[in-house]
């Protein structure tokens, strides 16, 4: 009946984005969150690095596994769709 864990963070497309502070800051929101938020935490805080270009999310799951979580591909896929083209 549970979803896999990961099944759930890789998919970015259930998150909704919000941009705290300019092209720094994220927070990504589950677009279920009422049905989520009984079991799982469904806001998460991305923080971009401009030096590195790297994702800081605060699930930890890319300390943890080495992937990027959904929630900093989220991040990611807005960034380019904002600044390239
Ligand atoms: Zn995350």
């Amino acid at each position: 009946m549970f979803e896999q864990f990961g099944a759930s963070l890789c998919d970015s497309r259930q998150y909704l984005l919000e941009e705290v502070k300019d092209g720094e800051l994220f927070i990504a929101r589950h677009s279920r969150a009422t049905e989520k938020e009984k079991w799982c935490k469904v806001m998460f805080q991305v923080r971009v690095h401009k030096a590195t270009d790297l994702f800081e999310c605060e699930c930890g799951f890319f300390e943890h596994s080495g992937f990027l979580c959904g929630h900093a591909l989220k991040v990611g896929v807005t960034r380019e769709g904002v600044t390239g083209g």
